[in-house]
């Protein structure tokens, strides 16, 4: 079996919220109190996550798992989730979303248990931004983090920015000077309509071009023809002519929907097709309710049939999802 929609895509990376909560309240992400976080009892436990994985992997072909949240350094049983991961055969490719706070502790840890790759988002180098930003204190541990990561071979380590206008924009030039020298993939993300606050806006929104711009007063970016981008949703391009790059992912000013491989499964348990569907299949309570590991399959396989051909954020129509990009799992 295989996890195909109508329009002949094929997922097989599979991007898992662990937790819709967070340790940092991000301006474009949720408001300062938080959110009604999902009650303890609806979030899958890591014996129900490893059994979807193994259905996933074993039944239906998922190749990659990417493991995100809210936050999932938060989980405290992460080591032991992402061990359940590396156990399966064929075994995935297992990489982790997350903001670094408390990584430094973890790392190793982490990469015992199997973990790949990582990825650690990180908008600003001042101190006074970042606790603007993310409404804490914590650029120090994000740093450190990153650095963790890298010393316990969680490579190549990536850094993920969203740039904001007249917040971190003029940072583009130093947070890629940063991440070259020491090795690091940075790679923009253009701001999507996924706040819990609907606060977004195109024309606050930083675009691909304008990220070129900022960019090039300070390098030369040429398109990066040797690495084939297949469905990944970062274009790269070589700095200085190479070998360092950066990636830019245009979610909204370049949709890459036609090679989309992904498919989510949130924290509690919901199958979605995309950060922006308005549907969810429910896996959870298949899972509780008794389900044959077939019947659970065969409930995934029809969520992901009815995937939709593209975001629709450019269309009149659009509507944003009822769950922020927290919940959902970015
Ligand atoms: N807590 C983890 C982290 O910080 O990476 C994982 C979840 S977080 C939602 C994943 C990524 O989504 C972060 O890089 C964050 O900056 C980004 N993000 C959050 N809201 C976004 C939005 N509205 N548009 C684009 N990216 C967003």
């Amino acid at each position: 079996m295989m996890l195909a929609d109508s329009y002949g895509r094929v997922a097989t990376d599979l991007r898992v919220s662990l937790t819709d909560r967070c340790n940092l309240r991000c301006t474009y992400c949720m408001p300062p109190e938080g959110l009604d976080w999902l009650p303890r009892e609806e979030v899958l436990t890591s014996g129900e996550i490893a059994r979807l994985l193994r259905i996933g992997v074993e039944l239906l072909g998922i190749r990659e798992v990417r493991f995100t949240g809210g936050e999932p350094l938060l989980r405290r049983d992460l080591v032991s989730i992402v061990a359940s991961a590396a156990s399966l055969t064929p075994r995935p490719e297992i990489s982790l979303t997350t903001n670094g706070i408390g990584l430094t502790r973890r790392a190793a840890d982490l990469r015992e248990a199997g973990l790949d790759r990582i990825n650690v988002s990180l908008d600003t180098l001042r101190s006074e931004v970042f606790r603007k930003l993310s409404r804490r204190d914590r650029l120090p541990d994000v740093l450190d983090g990153l650095s963790a990561a890298a010393d316990a071979g969680l490579t190549p380590v990536k850094v993920n920015t969203v740039l904001m206008r007249g917040i971190n924009d003029s940072e583009a030039p130093g947070l890629l000077r940063y991440c070259l020298e020491r090795g690091y993939e940075l790679r923009f993300i253009e701001q999507m309509p996924l706040d819990a606050q609907h606060g977004w806006s195109r024309t606050e929104m930083i675009t691909a071009d304008e990220i070129f711009g900022l960019l090039s007063s300070s390098f030369t970016l040429t398109p990066d023809e040797e690495r084939a981008r297949g469905a990944a949703p970062a274009e790269t391009f070589l700095v200085d002519g190479g070998p360092v790059r950066v990636g830019v992912i245009a979610s909204v000013t370049r949709p890459f929907c036609g090679a989309c491989d992904r498919v989510r499964l949130t924290a509690d348990g919901q199958v979605r097709n995309c950060l922006f569907a308005r549907e969810e299949s429910d896996l959870r309570s298949a899972l509780r309710g008794g389900a044959s590991d077939e019947e659970i399959a065969a409930r995934w396989t029809a969520a992901v049939a009815s995937k939709l051909p593209g975001h629709g954020i450019n269309d009149p129509s659009f509507l944003q999802p009822d769950r922020p990009m927290s919940a959902i799992g970015g």
